[in-house]
């Protein structure tokens, strides 16, 4: 059974189709299409023109939130910076008002200068760069025409994008395996280069074509990965490893994140130079032609690429592969490895990979060196953050590329969970039935959403507490008996309506009616007072309700207005910061105090003024945060006052991206409170990627701003988060004046004294990992510099 094509979401233009290089590995001209002589050097602006207009339309039809393009040659840097400069302009003003555009180019770097990478600053274009490893293996393959060594050059390239000025474009390193190759070398020579992800691909080939093999070697790209991926863990999984993470996530039920492994559908296209549309690149290494669909940017809509059969076959997840990887006990995995690796000439692509004993023997591999997990328990993490970013966070700052990388591990983590939530549920002896089929529809409609438009589920499942809400509904399922439950599991249809709602979708979900109110997380709540369910259905941008026999139509795009007990979510603003007020969602509860209830206009006016002048006073005065509070902070949760004389708030393990707070008089408090909660947001989300102490050590210790004692990992929260105390008075000092300065000074030294206890107290603990260590010296250095 076939299923009905995926949207395409990602494209490889192909801007400029010769190279400077001569790569004997190279698939583009050493392979066996050779259909690149018959086209254009350059993409002409009339290609140009019409591509942009494609792909606009294709991600208008289908409501994408984003597309990704990457520019692609040859060598894309020989199109020069005018006619880069072109594309750039014109896929961003054709996507315009549609969606988000991830463009991306990747280069052999030789030519890479201060004036692309000005024109990529300028319009936001992120630049990975292929490069083998040290000088000996990049030589071995990456060579001129007249057999000159490119590594100088490439290595300079890369140090011109890891300065601080071009870091943020830097997106990582692509390295095809050569098993000639020392790994370890490999590995080391790359991490020098400071990149935030490595690609490692395997050379393509066919069953016709096999890959270069020792006698003895049916495993050997398995077991030089094997050695890579073991320094890798036992150096707390430093940098994002693309083939790695992807393994880990789908062991642990999460989503594959590259195209050579797993079930997930292509979502790819190529353009060409003179306009044609092509399958993957790597199809070039099976027989000549394989790539053509025969369709091109001025005849053919991206619609009809879709549904080209070389597209459609490889969306058909397990069904569209051979007896043998269906029954593989790996194939989640694995998922048959690249659809080219597995082309035979009898059998065409129902095949296992070329590479499938390396494929087993890896994905064994990596599983049996993880903790195991199962449904209830939390996920192996599967992401990491750059070696910078990660001293960035250590040293108890970090930007928005260091918050964007945890943001992404937390999206992975939400999504692990939801699928752990389902089918917790729905295998649980003691849950009805009728709660098990309402289960059921929800995961339909979130299945449905995430094929067509996973950014939208990604968007409800940002929302910080939707993972308080899952990890709660696994521990009660531990306990099934307990009240509730049915209504804490109901929740996941809430979230598949919204879901379906920013996908402009359709879906008829039943949800539960907690505190008499149907919530939908991150839109609002409606007030219905009525039976224990209701029916949402999602039509479009319109929602209705019928809880009884009362109906309630919505249009909760609209943040003001709606019917009568209609609650939606409001946003505090200010210049370059937007956060969602939440007081409606039923799961907010989990800070250590008690949520305020529902603000008044007139309580959301003064929350919206103290806002504003807290932003401003940390724009100013403390600029070291703001942008990464910008990023990263999604959610303000209003708590109830607290003791009388005592600002309260709290952050939540479980809710990354949200801070509590009681709304204190002044601003300056209000800007306090925020940069020390969301030092706790930042360092929780580290703690979900890397293991920084020994959790089985159950010693408590001595914070000095506190009169009990502290488990480690509390002890780490509060110097990590007084770490900023301390730099915030310091600041604070140095922009006033008189009595305040002085008082200001007085709780700076009180601060960094504290803290630098701390760090002692934490340096002796024994307990710290080596990438602990690292991580605890950082601090120590920015509390005493
Ligand atoms: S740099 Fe890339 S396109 Fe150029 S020859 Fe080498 S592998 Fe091929
Ligand atoms: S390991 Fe081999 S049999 Fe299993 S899914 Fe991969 S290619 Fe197929």
């Amino acid at each position: 059974m076939s299923t009905p094509p995926v949207p395409l979401s990602q494209f490889v233009l192909k801007v400029h189709s010769r190279c400077d290089l001569a790569c004997d590995h190279c698939y583009v001209y050493e392979s066996a299409d050779q259909s690149w002589h018959g086209r254009p050097a350059a993409i002409s602006d009339e290609v140009i023109s019409r591509t942009a207009e494609r792909i606009a339309q294709h991600a208008a039809s289908h409501r994408l939130d984003t597309v990704q393009v990457v520019l692609h040659g040859g060598e894309p840097l020989l199109a020069g910076p005018a006619r880069l400069r072109r594309v750039a302009t014109e896929l961003r003003s054709a996507l315009t008002g549609i969606s988000g555009l991830d463009l991306r180019i990747h280069t052999n770097g030789v030519l890479l200068d201060e004036e692309f990478c000005e024109l990529f600053a300028e319009h936001d274009v992120r630049v990975g760069v292929s490069i083998d490893g040290d000088r000996a293996a990049n030589d071995r393959h990456r060579r001129y025409a007249n057999g000159r060594s490119s590594y100088d050059q490439v290595v300079r390239a890369i140090g011109l994008l890891a300065t601080a000025r071009f870091r943020h474009l830097y997106s990582g390193l692509l390295c095809t395996i050569d098993i000639a190759n020392d790994p370890l070398v490999v590995y080391d020579s790359l991490m020098r280069l400071d990149p935030p992800r490595i690609d490692f691909l395997l050379p393509h080939a066919t069953w016709e074509s096999p890959p270069a093999r020792p006698p003895d070697g049916d495993e050997a790209y398995a077991d030089w990965l094997i050695a890579i991926f073991d320094r890798w863990l036992a150096g707390g999984r430093p940098v994002q490893v693309r083939t790695f993470d992807s393994i880990i996530s789908t062991l642990a039920g999460g989503d594959s994140l590259t195209e050579a492994l797993g079930l997930g559908p292509a979502v790819l296209a190529v353009i060409e130079t003179d306009g044609s549309y092509e399958q993957v690149d790597s199809l070039k290494t099976a027989f000549d032609g394989a790539p053509v669909t025969g369709l091109n940017v001025f005849g053919h809509s991206l619609d009809a690429v879709a549904q080209h059969p070389g597209i459609l076959a490889r969306q058909q997840g397990l069904a569209g592969l051979c007896q043998t990887c269906q029954q593989c006990p790996v194939v989640t995995s694995c998922g048959g490895g690249l659809y080219t690796h597995r082309y035979r000439a009898a059998t065409g692509f129902a095949n296992p990979s070329v590479y499938c004993a390396d494929l087993l023997k890896l994905i064994t591999h990596v599983s049996s060196r993880l903790p195991q997990t199962a449904p209830g328990q939390q996920p192996a993490p599967t992401h990491g953050v750059s070696g910078t970013d990660f001293r960035a966070l250590a040293a108890g700052l970090g930007g928005p590329a260091a918050v964007a990388q945890l943001t992404e591990a937390q999206r992975s983590l939400r999504r692990v969970l939801l699928g752990a939530v389902y089918q917790a549920g729905s295998a649980a002896p003691a849950v009805a039935d009728q709660v098990k089929a309402a289960l059921r529809a929800a995961w339909t409609v979130l299945t449905d959403v995430d094929g067509k438009q996973p950014a939208a589920l990604d968007a409800v499942l940002a929302h910080p507490y939707v993972r308080v809400w899952a990890v709660r509904c696994l521990e009660q399922l531990k306990t099934p008996g307990e009240p509730g439950l049915a209504a804490m599991l109901g929740h996941l249809g809430a979230i598949a309506a919204v879901a379906a709602f920013r996908a402009g979708a359709q879906a008829s979900v039943t949800v539960p009616v907690s505190g008499g109110a149907v919530h939908l997380p991150t839109l609002g709540r409606l007030l219905v007072d009525e039976p224990d369910t209701a029916a949402v259905t999602v039509a479009g941008d319109a929602v209705t309700i019928v809880a009884g026999d009362r109906r309630w139509d919505l249009a909760p795009a609209a943040e003001q207005g709606g019917p009568a007990g209609w609650q939606p979510v409001r946003r505090l603003r200010a210049p370059g910061i937007s956060v969602a007020l939440e007081d409606t969602d039923p799961y907010r509860d989990c800070h250590q105090w008690r949520a305020a209830p529902r603000l008044a206009d007139s309580g959301l006016a003064r929350w919206q003024r103290c806002f504003e002048d807290a932003w401003r006073e940390i724009e100013r005065d403390h600029p070291a945060y703001a942008p990464a509070i910008a990023a990263g902070l999604s959610v303000l949760m209003p708590l109830s006052p607290g003791p009388p004389g005592r600002d309260i708030s709290a952050s939540a393990r479980h809710a990354f991206g949200a801070v509590a707070v009681a709304l204190p008089e002044d601003p300056v408090t209000l800007a306090l409170l925020l940069i020390h909660e969301f030092q706790h947001v930042k360092l929780g989300a580290v703690l979900d990627i890397y293991d920084i102490y020994d959790p089985a050590d159950g010693r408590l210790f001595h914070a000095p701003w506190r009169e009990d004692l502290r488990p480690l990992e509390g002890l780490l929260q509060g110097t990590y988060a007084h770490l900023a105390v301390t730099d915030f008075w310091r600041a604070r000092q140095e922009v006033t004046a008189g009595a305040e300065a002085e008082a200001a000074g007085q709780r700076f030294v009180y601060w960094r004294d504290q803290t630098r206890d701390a760090i002692k107290t934490l340096t002796g603990s024994g307990s710290l990992t080596p990438l602990g260590e690292r991580f605890v010296s950082e601090m120590g250095q920015a509390v005493c510099p």
